[in-house]
């Protein structure tokens, strides 16, 4: 593959993962339009050791192409929710998870941390983790809204609408084998449903193809414990999806 076919095939994938612009700086750009690696050019984007000739397939860097996203995302004024944060919450874990946790947005403990699922409910989720025989670090955590509503409310359609996106890119790069939806909010915006959490939890849906498993949010099982074990439930069937 020839250094404009690599050029063009890099535009391309970081199209369909929805940058409007290639994440390159300009010095970059020229070394990959001559052919010639870089230390300045991401890893997610060296033409000699991402594209296979053979198959056209492209491997991907994925902690870069997030990296990416996380610096498109920027100071991020797209939506009223920024008036209130102190930090924007952009998710962590192992980009090449096979279960990705989406929970609605953050709350107070989040907010400050910059980490998703740090308080209370955070503990419960990492307990959940932990009893599937999995670390924290082993999945990738998100969230729909990545800054915290005021006073922990509900995120407002607009604001969904406007955020939302950048989720939908995470798990287009993170590209899991099982999402699970932490809660209404989360299972009714990926699965486009209107349907009560009570009604979706405990079944297999389908985002583009990945499976979906809308479960409990912590914060619920918090004031619910005898749901627990529904949740728990949920988590033996993601589980035998993974195998
Ligand atoms: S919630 Fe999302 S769209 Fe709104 S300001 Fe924060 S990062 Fe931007």
């Amino acid at each position: 593959m020839n250094a404009i076919q690599v050029l063009r095939k890099t535009i391309e994938f970081y199209r369909e993962l929805g940058f409007e612009y290639l994440p390159l700086k300009s010095s970059a750009l020229r070394n990959l339009a001559i052919g010639q690696t870089s230390e300045s050019i991401p890893a997610s984007v060296n033409p000699h050791q991402q594209v296979s000739e053979d198959t056209c397939s492209y491997q991907l860097n994925k902690e870069a192409v997030l990296d990416d996203l996380r610096n498109e995302i920027g100071d991020c004024r797209r939506c009223k929710l920024y008036k209130g944060r102190k930090n924007i919450v952009f998710g962590e874990g192992d980009p090449e998870a096979d279960i990705m946790f989406i929970g609605e947005g953050p709350g107070r403990d989040e907010d400050l941390q910059a980490r998703p699922f740090v308080g209370d409910a955070g503990k419960l989720l990492n307990n959940l983790i932990l009893k599937l025989g999995l670390r924290r670090q082993d999945v990738y955590i998100a969230n729909i809204v990545k800054c915290r509503p005021p006073n922990n409310r509900n995120p407002e359609e607009d604001e969904i609408s406007i955020c939302s996106p950048f989720v939908e890119r995470q798990i287009a790069v993170i590209d899991p084998k099982v999402i699970v939806c932490l809660g209404k909010i989360s299972a009714q915006v990926i699965l486009r449903s209107k349907n009560a959490i009570s009604k979706l939890r405990g079944n297999f849906f389908s985002y583009k193809h990945i499976p979906v498993m809308p479960t409990f949010h912590p914060a619920y099982l918090l004031r619910n414990p005898k749901d627990k074990w529904l949740t728990w439930e949920d988590m033996q069937k993601v589980l035998e999806k993974i195998k």
